[in-house]
């Protein structure tokens, strides 16, 4: 893209975002969606901040270089590893170490660094992992110029799957994991979905979206098995000196979580709750009583994208007819000085009509484009 171009498309975008505005714009409201495309009304996401380097403002920081606390060992009792030149170290034989906190589905960075002087090979060679859960293993081995077995190697979903690429640096250099992990999803007994893994190794992507098979073990295929909906994390000792730093981690909501708006999970009955929710809190602030009719009107258009009561329908076509009966005592010129207005609400009947919220046949729509043909309202100077 050379500099013109991205001129024009960041003034299209500046127009875009000042086309956006409230009322009836973008597809309405249906059964799978409780807000329409581009929808003033819905609520806009929390902000977080991230300084380069750093976590996010709503991360909790694991290890940081300065503190042990968030670790334990697996009996619960202190962490047995150490801390080296701000860096976390395994001590062998002491075990695997979890967090204190207990953690489901989350997006989780760490640093972590395979020991300087290589010993040994295969899985012999720097290994560690991080548990998932304490259930689902991303490994962590030198994979650096180390013929390990493929669904063993350095970020590999250990036992299920391979990295799609190697992207291990050189041993003691500095290594990043960035997971994005969903834990499998039960009704009950009954598996509705797998769950999944995203890994970028040192920003490479590893592991694209990986469905899990199982849960991590050796040698065999583990079945997935309901377990809680939060656990701690978990790190290895597999005997190695590797060590971590820069941990955190953000939890993040299940997609099944999402049952009001597209979504594997989206629900009639959750979907239509919203809709009237959002329908009911715009009718409060509608006012049909205003003296301004096509605001009260075009108000009341989008109570009914939400929810078409017979209630609400029938102020919508009260003021119809009220609007209608205004504009036909108007001359030529207050047409003309109105004609923003009135394009702008056969717009919306537009957007009415395509969504079946309004018939084919819609009164309003028919009459606002008779008035826009008199009167040659959207013809070009
Ligand atoms: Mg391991």
């Amino acid at each position: 893209m050379n500099y013109s171009n991205v001129w024009l498309f960041a003034c299209a975008a500046v127009l875009t975002a000042y086309a956006v505005r409230a009322g009836v714009y973008g597809d309405t409201p249906d059964s799978r969606h409780a807000w329409a495309v581009h929808d003033s009304n819905r609520p806009r996401p929390p902000v977080v901040t991230a300084e380069p380097g750093r976590p996010p403002s709503d991360a909790t920081v694991l290890f940081d270089g300065s503190s042990l606390d968030a670790w334990v060992s697996k009996d619960g009792a202190p962490c047995k590893w150490r801390i080296v030149e701000g860096a976390m170290e395994v001590v062998p034989k002491t075990g695997e170490i979890r967090t204190r906190q207990a953690f489901g589905d989350c997006q989780l960075h760490l640093e972590w660094a395979s020991p300087s002087g290589v010993k040994g090979d295969g899985q012999g060679r720097g290994n560690s992992g991080v548990f998932l859960m304490g259930m689902h293993e991303i490994q962590i081995l030198d994979s650096f110029n180390n013929d390990a077995y493929a669904d063993g190697q350095a970020a590999s979903v250990y036992a299920e799957t391979p990295p799609l690429v190697n992207a291990c640096r050189k041993p003691g250099e500095w290594q990043t994991y960035d997971i994005i992990f969903h834990q499998p999803v039960w009704e009950g007994e009954t598996l509705k979905h797998p769950g999944s893994v995203t890994v970028l190794h040192n920003g490479v992507l590893v592991q694209d979206h990986w469905e899990f098979e199982g849960m991590t073990t050796h040698c065999r295929r583990r079945p997935l098995a309901p377990y809680a909906s939060r656990l701690p994390l978990a790190l290895q000792d597999h005997g190695d000196l590797v060590r971590f730093r820069n941990i955190w981690i953000r939890e993040i909501p299940s997609r099944y979580a999402n049952t009001t708006h597209g979504g594997p999970a989206a629900n009639e009955a959750d979907v239509m709750a919203l809709r009237r929710e959002t329908a009911d809190k715009l009718f409060a602030e509608a006012n049909p009583a205003d003296q301004n009719k096509r605001a009260a009107l075009g108000r009341m258009l989008e109570v009914v994208s939400y929810d078409k009561t017979e209630e609400y329908m029938q102020i919508v076509l009260r003021l119809r007819d009220e609007y209608l009966q205004e504009l036909s005592g108007l001359n030529a010129q207050q047409i003309q000085d109105r004609k923003g207005d009135i394009i702008a609400l056969r717009n919306e009947c537009n957007v009415l009509v395509r969504n079946k919220v309004f018939p084919e046949e819609c009164k309003l729509r028919a009459e606002l484009q008779r008035i826009i043909q008199e009167n040659a309202l959207e013809k070009k100077n």
